[in-house]
């Protein structure tokens, strides 16, 4: 079971997430519950050590980040034990979730889980801090990125062997589109590890990225359900051959989106290498990429990057410029993504024509198209990306479609 900052925010959340793991302990389940910093603290915690310092140190940056998830396990195996029941609250060392050495981005290598089942075996409801762990090889404390407790628990799930991973949250499922948004926006009743996974990607923020790949790796089950409400959730599953597939299950969409065009870059090969070392050595996340047909030994490059990423990419790529060789660098930092996601869409022709045709009846022009075999991005302008949300979730008719297959 994990629970949201949101969830844990007071005394009295964490007193009904506390009567929640009992239930399931008396139920007669082993319960190992994660759960991440109560409320806004970890955005408190940076903006503390921003006063303090313009360069924080990233290994000190995760020794500070890592005590909020502390605060709320205790808090949680004091809560647990007021209601009668043994409980062991442990760190993310504590509990053997072993890391490389990227320091607030961390990902996990190995379990050691050990210390957890002789807790677990003993009787005792088991509390891990979300979020941290320890390098494997210099054993500093280490956080894996913001959202990163999904990411725990998806994987002492994976490492426990349990049936499930529920992760509890402020919202009561996967939605078709976000709600905020698309007021008709349901909730999903299920939905592939694989589509997820392209949700997660393109833009939903029900769970974080990398807890979904885990989730696809060692086949675990989620249940993503409401901290406050009993009602089922939306279950996040493996694909099976048998299973109803929706053509179209669900709308992403990105508002914080930049595009970057290089102009006058040789064609030939090594180039796009060359280009992209560059980025990929400063670290920036570069997404939807396309080259167009050369003239004259000459193309042109165009690709996607996150807003907050823009300046450093165009500095990279200044600095690599004697080298490159290209006219320009231009960029644009008015974009915005939207993406249908659909494990049908693999054996349905005819989904992209139809997501062009309701954005043309729009008038919203389409800057670039990206594809997978369950997937169609369009980039577009940020400002018609709520429109683009709204046109296509009533054109495939989301909320029917989901509602249908709750029925089944
Ligand atoms: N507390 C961390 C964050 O705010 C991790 C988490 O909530 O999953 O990003
Ligand atoms: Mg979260």
């Amino acid at each position: 079971m994990k629970f949201g900052g949101s969830s844990v925010a007071d005394a009295e959340k964490i007193q009904n997430v506390a009567r929640r793991i009992a239930a399931a302990k008396e139920s007669g389940d082993d319960v190992v519950a994660v759960v991440s910093a109560r409320g806004k603290t970890t955005d408190g915690l940076v903006a503390l050590a921003y006063e303090i310092s313009d360069r924080p140190d990233p290994r000190e940056m995760d020794m500070l980040l890592s005590t909020g998830e502390r605060i709320s396990c205790a808090l949680m195996a004091m809560a647990l034990q007021d209601l009668g029941h043994n409980a062991e609250s442990f760190t993310g060392s504590q509990a053997g979730i072993l890391t490389d050495g990227a320091h607030t981005k961390a990902r996990i290598v190995e379990i050691r889980a050990d210390r957890l089942r002789e807790s677990l075996d003993s009787g005792h409801i088991v509390l891990v801090a979300g979020f941290q762990g320890m390098s494997i090889d210099d054993k500093n404390v280490t956080t894996l990125g913001r959202g990163g407790s999904d990411t725990t628990a998806v994987a002492l799930a994976a490492a426990l062997g349990a049936d499930v991973c529920e992760i509890y949250t402020d919202v009561t499922g996967v939605f078709t589109a976000d709600p905020r948004i698309e007021s008709g926006a349901v909730k999903l009743p299920r939905i592939t590890h694989e589509e997820m996974l392209e949700m997660a990607a393109m833009g939903s923020k029900v769970l974080a990225l990398r807890s979904v790949e885990f989730a696809r790796n060692y086949d675990v089950p989620l249940h993503v359900r409401s901290s406050f409400q009993l009602d089922e959730g939306t279950w996040i599953i493996k694909e099976t051959p048998d299973m109803e597939q929706a053509i179209v299950s669900g709308i992403a969409h990105k508002s914080d989106e930049a595009k970057i065009t290089i102009t006058g870059v040789r064609d030939q090969p090594g180039i796009a290498a060359t280009i992209f070392t560059a980025l990929a050595d400063a670290l920036i996340n570069v997404d939807t990429i396309i080259q167009n047909v050369g003239i004259d030994g000459r193309a042109d490059l165009s690709f996607t990057v996150p807003l907050d990423e823009l300046s450093r990419a165009i500095d990279a790529l200044e600095a690599a410029r004697d080298t490159l060789e290209f006219d320009q660098v231009s960029s644009d930092d008015q974009i915005g993504k939207v993406t249908l996601v659909g494990a049908g869409m693999k054996s349905n022709p005819g989904i992209a024509a139809k997501m062009f045709r309701v954005l043309s009846e729009r008038d919203i022009n389409i800057q670039m198209i990206d594809t997978s075999t369950i997937r169609i991005t369009v980039v577009i302008n940020r400002r018609d990306v709520e429109r683009a949300v709204r046109a296509l979730h009533d054109a495939f008719d989301l909320a029917s479609e989901a509602a249908r297959r709750s029925n089944v």
